[in-house]
């Protein structure tokens, strides 16, 4: 077994684990982008979230939501910044689903998530909508 996560996951790798649930694992991120950076993954070794199956993606999210006030006041925070980097293009180190919860302070230095993207956009809205529900069809 070679992802580090699955690793984690069996318990072959330390790591500070905060909850370990049926479908779910969580446990802090050990190059912490501030104190009570969490990292919540599912069990099942999946590479992109649209991989995961229906009740996967129900109990990670459910595992989200459930962490996120406790992890923001452990830490005596004031939010929470929640993000998925989703496939290698947009930075994803770990090819196995993770979602960071990163503790958030007015005045910490970090913007939000509008400050990733440069935003250059080609497109109008209404040809990408259409495009998008195409798909969902
Ligand atoms: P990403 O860039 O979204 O794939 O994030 C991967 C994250 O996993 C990074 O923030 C790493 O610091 C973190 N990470 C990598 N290896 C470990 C590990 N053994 N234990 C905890 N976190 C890890
Ligand atoms: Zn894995």
């Amino acid at each position: 077994m070679s992802c580090i996560f699955c690793r984690i996951v069996a318990g072959e790798v330390p790591a500070e684990v905060v909850a370990r649930e049926p479908e779910v694992v969580a446990f802090l991120d050990v190059q912490p982008l501030a104190d009570g950076h969490v990292l919540v993954v599912p069990r099942a070794h999946v590479a992109q979230l649209e991989d995961l199956e229906p009740a996967a993606a129900d109990a990670l999210f459910r595992a989200v939501v459930h962490l996120a006030g406790p992890v923001r006041e452990a830490l005596g925070a004031a939010g929470t910044t929640i993000g998925v980097n989703n496939g290698e293009a947009t930075g994803q180190t770990v090819p196995h689903v993770h979602v960071h919860i990163v503790p958030r302070w007015p005045g910490d230095g970090a913007g939000s998530i509008h400050t990733i993207f440069p935003r250059r956009t080609k497109r109008t809205l209404p040809d990408v909508g259409a495009a998008i529900r195409a798909r969902l069809e």
